[in-house]
Order: structure tokens, then C-alpha cells, then sequence
């Protein structure tokens, strides 16, 4: 049955788009410090860079 199939792939890649933006979005505010070339996150403060100079998409304290 193809239907099934596929509406268990639009099952998957919901349930997985839903697991990451969760992820990415939860507690994590990436602010620019231009001067340090630097990313800090303003809800747990962590500071970190990235190779292409874009903002974080993870949190790095999501513990903390
Ligand atoms: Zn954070």
C-alpha cells in the first residue's frame, strides 16, 4: 500500500521537524558581538563562534 508508506514519511518528517525546531528555538537568544567576533546567547550565556560567522543553532548550556 504506497499510501501508508507515505503518509508514514509525512509522519517521520513532522515528528522531526517538530524535534528540531524545538530544539533550536527553547531558551536560546544568539546576540552579535561584533567587536570579539563572538555569539553570546543572552538566556544561559554562553559564547561561542562559528566557522561562516552566522549565529549558533544549538544551545550550548541547555542544562544549565
Ligand atoms: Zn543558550
Amino acid at each position: 500500500m504506497p499510501l501508508v508508506i507515505l503518509l508514514a514519511i509525512v509522519v517521520l518528517a513532522v515528528m522531526f521537524w517538530r524535534y528540531r525546531t524545538v530544539r533550536l528555538t527553547r531558551n536560546c537568544r544568539w546576540r552579535e558581538n561584533r567587536a570579539a567576533g563572538e555569539w553570546r546567547c543572552a538566556y544561559c550565556g554562553a559564547v561561542t563562534r562559528t566557522a561562516n560567522g552566522g549565529p549558533p543553532v544549538i544551545c550550548l548550556q541547555e542544562n544549565g
